[in-house]
């Protein structure tokens, strides 16, 4: 099932995806999914990112390749970093690039979807704990990252988190294509079979620390190829049995 967030008519609501309608749900997808009846056509609405978060915990350095670009090895135990909830963004909205930074980087990235309220979840059922995957991009000011020593600035201004398309609830992410083009170019391209800290053990580790509420997400890190963006240049993450995400690059 591919669950949409969307405007339509000045209204704001969830849909499942099918061919090329949207059927409306009523109120969130967090649990028995009702149908309204009410059905649109795709081409008519104005994609939304898939959920509001209440945070966006991320991953950094889970790719080994990517670990190596950065001049180091992946972490005994996962490396996790917050992205506030302000800075996420749909498929086609703008990535506002803030003129302080010289350098702000994509990294295309697997997110999972949180279907429930979860704190120590154990490694077996955090499964149980997934609603589904959409697309992400992680984006970087990376000159910040490396002057400021940690991450909060580089990660987290407006629109540094564009999700979407939908998201995909019936998908076995161990082993899918990733890719992320810029203007078309392939720059990264990868398979999340290449992720070190699974996601059960991420739910895992993450849950032994904070509490996740429905909606949250989790990214789970990027593969090699990460590089910068520039005004005018349109990014996009595509993972198999997603769909793309894609954003053009502006200025704040
Ligand atoms: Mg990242």
């Amino acid at each position: 099932m591919r669950i949409a967030r969307f405007s339509h008519d000045g209204d704001v609501s969830f849909g499942v995806v099918e061919g090329d309608t949207v059927a409306q749900i009523s109120a969130h997808p967090f649990g028995p999914i009702e149908f309204t009846g009410g059905r649109v056509p795709l081409a008519s609405v104005k994609p939304l990112a898939p959920v509001l978060p209440s945070k966006v915990v991320a991953i950094g350095k889970n790719y080994r390749d990517h670990a190596a670009e950065m001049g180091g090895d992946v972490p005994d135990r996962p490396l996790i970093f917050l992205k506030p909830s302000t800075a996420v963004i749909a498929s086609g909205d703008e990535i506002a690039a803030p003129a302080s930074s010289e350098r702000v980087d994509y990294e295309g990235e697997l997110a999972v979807v949180i279907s429930r309220l979860c704190r120590d979840v154990p490694e077996e059922r955090a499964m149980d704990a997934v609603l589904g995957y959409t697309c992400a991009n992680d984006v970087t000011a990376r000159d910040q990252q490396k002057a400021d020593g940690q991450w909060s600035r580089a990660k987290g201004y407006d629109t540094f988190c564009p999700l979407g398309p939908w998201i995909e609830t019936d998908l076995d992410p161990s082993d899918l294509a990733i890719t992320t083009t810029l203007n078309g170019e392939v720059k990264q391209d990868s398979r999340t079979s290449m992720i070190v800290h699974k996601i059960p053990s991420l739910i895992a580790y993450i849950t032994s620390c904070m509490t996740l509420l429905p909606g949250d997400v989790i990214l789970t890190g990027t593969p090699e190829g990460v590089g910068p963006m520039n005004f005018g240049d349109r990014v996009e993450v595509t993972i198999e049995g997603i769909g793309t995400l894609s954003n053009p690059v502006g200025a704040r």
